[in-house]
Parts: C-alpha cells; sequence; structure tokens
C-alpha cells in the first residue's frame, strides 16, 4: 500500500510537473527542484530529518527550492507526511526549518512542553495510523521556559500549571535544566510509546519508531537520544 501510495504521489508529481512546464517552460527550467520521495522505512525517515537539519546548520536549505504553488496543488486533496513531530510552542522551535522541509512533508504537533497528553497523543495517532508517518519525533529544547516553570514549581497565572503535571516527573532527580530537558523529551516519548496501543502496535511491527531529541537554541543542531 504504502509502494503503491508513493507511486501515486511520484506520478502526481511528474504530472503535475509535466503541466506547469508546458504552461511555463522557463519558470521550470529555473526550478529544477529534486523530486521528494516518501521512505518507507523509520530509519529512512529519521535519517530524511537528521540530513535536513544538517543543511539547516550548513544554511543550505533546499525545501523552499521547490515551487510551493505546485506542492500546494499536489497535497490540496491528501497529504502523506513522512514524520510527525511532537514540539514546544516555542517561537525559536520552527520544526519545518530546523529539518529543513516544505508543504505536506511534517505532521507537527506543538504544545508548551512537547507533553504527551490525550490530545497529543489522538493527533499523533491519526498521524501514524491514518496518515503513515513512519517515525514520531519528540522534541525537546534548550532553555524550554514550561520546564523551567515546572522545575521551579512556583505560582503561575491562569491555567499555565496544568501543562506542569506531564513535566513534572522528568525534573526529579534532574539537576539542572539541560537533564530536565532531556528527560521530558525521553519520557513523552515513553508516554507515547506506552499510552497509545495504536503506536505501541506500529512500533512492535516495524512499521513506526517513537523517538526523543533536543534541539539547541544557540546551535541549532538536533541531538537524537538514545532510546
Ligand atoms: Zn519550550
Amino acid at each position: 500500500m504504502t509502494t503503491c501510495a508513493s507511486r501515486r504521489q511520484l506520478l502526481k508529481m511528474t504530472a503535475a510537473g509535466v503541466a506547469a512546464m508546458a504552461a511555463q517552460p522557463s519558470r521550470m527550467l529555473a526550478q529544477a527542484a529534486p523530486q521528494f520521495l516518501k521512505p518507507e522505512t523509520p530509519e529512512q525517515a529519521m535519517r530524511l530529518l537528521r540530513e535536513g537539519n544538517e543543511r539547516y546548520l550548513k544554511q543550505t536549505l533546499t525545501a523552499c527550492s521547490i515551487d510551493l504553488a505546485i506542492l500546494r496543488a499536489d497535497t490540496e486533496e491528501h497529504q502523506e507526511p513522512f514524520a510527525a513531530v511532537l514540539c514546544c510552542a516555542d517561537s525559536r522551535v520552527p520544526a519545518e526549518i530546523v529539518f529543513d522541509q516544505s508543504i505536506g512533508h511534517l505532521f507537527v504537533v506543538r504544545v508548551a512542553g512537547n507533553i504527551a497528553t490525550p490530545d497529543t497523543i489522538g493527533s499523533l495517532e491519526y498521524a501514524a495510523a491514518v496518515l503513515g508517518v513512519k517515525t514520531i519525533l519528540v522534541l525537546g529544547h534548550s532553555n524550554c521556559g514550561a520546564v523551567k516553570a515546572a522545575k521551579a514549581g512556583g505560582a503561575v497565572p491562569g491555567q499555565i500549571s496544568t501543562l506542569f503535571q506531564y513535566i513534572y516527573p522528568a525534573t526529579i532527580g534532574a539537576a539542572d535544566l539541560p537533564m530536565a530537558v532531556e528527560k521530558n523529551a525521553q519520557l513523552q516519548a515513553a508516554t507515547l510509546r506506552g499510552a497509545s496501543p495504536v503506536i505501541a502496535e506500529m512500533v512492535k511491527d516495524g512499521k513506526l519508531s517513537v523517538g526523543a531529541a533536543v534541539y539547541d537554541l544557540g546551535t541549532g543542531k538536533v541531538t537524537m537520544s538514545a532510546s
């Protein structure tokens, strides 16, 4: 099924490319973008994320070299993202840029503290079981305000403290904030693997991986955790 979907995707992209080329030959030649082929395995999906982060670090981004109008047309009726990212709502952690990916490539779920809650688990189950992502990556980041606040445990306004129950276990025994951030990403990944039978079954069958990583706000590097 996956192979058929990839073939369909490729054929559709090719057809769209031919049509656009006929309409605007000079523009298409100038934008001869690499074809994107959806990875078939969790390992290939993780490799694409790592390679994307390397391009981001070198400032050699390619995602926006693809004609965005064509990409929008190709994905208007359906989506086949290859990876899902559960990342913090922090304005300094834009997942598509950090991994140099474009429209339709990443299914991104963002919430302060990148936490696995019933809402985010449900969204990620949809990404895995319906859309067929090959990997789910929980992406924490350095100097995370949500983790910092949960670790401090002081009074906060409104409903902010409702986030803390999910982060607090990661702060126990964490000597400093970087350690708490890493533990939090790992804890949320473990929760995803353990709390969702849908995700657990796909992991067991080798169709999906669930990992954790930390993004460094200063260097831009994503460091994958050993799971
Ligand atoms: Zn954060």
